[in-house]
Formats: C-alpha cells, structure tokens, sequence
C-alpha cells in the first residue's frame, strides 16, 4: 500500500530531518573530513636556538624575555634530544616529528641523510610540520629563517612560503631580526619558525655556560623581546602560541655525547590557550615539538610521525 504524507505530517518531520542532516554532517566532518579538529590558535611562533642547553640556566642572569615567557607559560627542562645530541639530527626531528631511524639523519651535518627516508611525500622528503600544514591549509602564509644552511635540507623548502637563509648571520643577529619584524608585522604567518645559530658558535667557540655563553644568549634574549613587540604591532600577539626550544645542550666546547647537559634543553611553550606558570610533567622528546605545533593549529597528526603533542600544556 502506498504511504500518502498530509502536509501536516511533513511539517512535523521537519525538526527530525534537520536531526537527521545534522547527524549525517556531524559524522561526515568528524570520520571523513581528513586531518582537521579544532585549532587552539591561529599562528605558531616556533623560535629555535642552536645549542640552548636546560642545564645551569639559572646562571642566565639577563633574559627577561625568556623569564616573561616562562613565568607566564608552561615548561620543561627536561625535553631530550634524539640521539646523536648533534644539530641536523635534531632540527629534522624537531621538524618532520620522528627520530633518526624514519627521517634517516644521523650526523650533524644534515646536508645528506644516512638512511633512506621511510616515506617520501610529493616534493620527495619526509613530511615535516610544514608540509603537513601546506596540506590542511594551502593557501596559508608560513617562513622558515635560519643562520645554519643545512637546516633547509630537514624542513620541506617547497612547502613553505618564505625561506630565508642569513650567511655568517650569527654576527649580525640583530639584522636579521629586523628582518623577522618586518616578516611579522607584513605577512602575519600563520606558522613561522626563526632559528638561530650564534649560541652554539659560542658554546664550541668560548665553552658552553661560559660568560660569552650567557651574553649571546642576552642578545638572543632581546631579538625573542623584539619577535613578540612584532606580534602585537601585527595585531596577532593574542592568538599566537609561542614555541622557543633548542635542538640539544652542550658541555665544554662541544655536544654530541650521552651527557646529560648535551641532552636537554628547555622547552617553553606560550600563548593562547596555553597553561600559565606551569611546570610540565610528562617526558617530552625532540619529535613531540612538531606534534605539539600540528596539535594547536588543530591538524590531525599524519600516521608517519611517532611524536605526540604536549597536550598538558593546554588549558
Ligand atoms: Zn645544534
């Protein structure tokens, strides 16, 4: 028998097929919809300093910046490097959100990496948080600066939109750092991660917590001040996350061994949504950064990686 509907009873399954629509949406965007969740800022502010150890960083007596963002974010002193404590090694960990056995750099000098990649993406590298963001929002502003060539070889240079490399920019960090702001306050990235070099050529130059040690860290102090003044004259400050970390320590004039100083760093995490003054519990290691990033700009982490985003971090 054929089902006649009244107009009546059309009306009232209104409500249950907007139900049912809603349902179907619910469902599409959470299974289906790849890759995205809820962000929990728009821009991420990654500043990475070259061989910034967590050991004997109260001797550090002028970073008031650093301090700022300490005290009114959450950290760790205890993030490990991947092993070797060298830089290439864990700047393509800090990126592309493995260890050296997937990403295969082994050795310090990053420009070749010992093991093939375990998986290449379309520009023929290991996926890195910049690739992965270049997926979820195509048309999204990102930049990369870096004082240390090799890092170009660990971070997918075609994946971003800004690449800038400052040869012999270790002299002349406040330059550069010019150069940032004016980044910043033009382009308004939605990812950006400036990473300095001077502070490891002043480890392996002068000995790491040595007092030339302390003050190149002082002058990163005030770029980092600068970084955050350029955030707020782009008037993005308050929906910015800011990451500042270093890719290992140092002991003597040099890293790269099992000491435990060349194996920390700090790992400070600030900003929007992030926990004030608080102390992370959780063991952090170098490929849990690049998870943490994709983490508060809501990307869902692609299954090749193996870091896990610092989720106590976050309020
Ligand atoms: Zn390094």
């Amino acid at each position: 028998m054929k089902k006649v509907h009244s107009l009546k009873s059309i009306r009232m399954d209104i409500p249950k097929m907007c139900l049912r629509v809603c349902s179907i949406l619910l469902i599409f965007f959470a299974f289906v919809m790849p890759g995205q969740a809820q962000p929990l800022a728009k821009h991420v502010v990654l500043i990475g300093l070259d061989g910034w150890a967590a050991h004997d960083l109260d001797k550090a007596s002028d970073i008031p910046n650093i301090r700022m963002l300490m005290q009114g974010g959450s950290v760790t002193m205890h993030k490990r490097s991947v092993l070797p404590s060298s830089s290439g090694v864990n700047w393509a960990s800090m990126f592309m959100g493995v260890g050296p056995e997937s990403h295969g750099f082994t050795t310090w000098d990053s420009e070749k990496h010992d093991l093939p990649f375990s998986f290449k993406n379309e520009h023929g590298i290991f996926p890195s948080i910049f690739s992965i963001i270049r997926e979820i929002y195509p048309n999204a502003e990102t930049g990369c600066t870096f004082e240390w060539e090799p890092i170009k070889y660990v971070v997918d240079t075609l994946a971003i939109s800004y690449v800038e490399y400052f040869p012999g920019g270790a002299d002349r960090v406040e330059d550069n750092c010019t150069r940032l702001e004016q980044y910043i306050r033009e382009h308004k990235p939605l990812f950006f991660a400036p990473c300095f070099d001077g502070l490891d050529g002043t480890g392996h130059s002068k000995g790491w917590y040595s007092r030339d040690y302390y003050d190149y860290l002082t002058r990163l102090d005030r770029c980092i001040g600068r970084i955050i003044q350029a955030l707020k004259d782009a008037g993005i400050y308050d929906e910015t996350v800011i990451i500042v970390t270093g890719d290992h320590g140092g002991h003597d004039k040099g890293h790269g061994t099992l000491a435990m100083e060349d194996m920390e760093s700090p790992l400070v995490i600030f900003g929007k949504n992030v926990r004030q003054g608080y102390q992370i519990k959780s063991p952090v290691v170098q490929y849990d950064v690049a998870a943490t990033i994709a983490y508060v700009l809501g990307i869902e982490l692609p299954q090749v990686w193996r870091g896990k985003p610092v989720k106590e971090a976050f309020r």
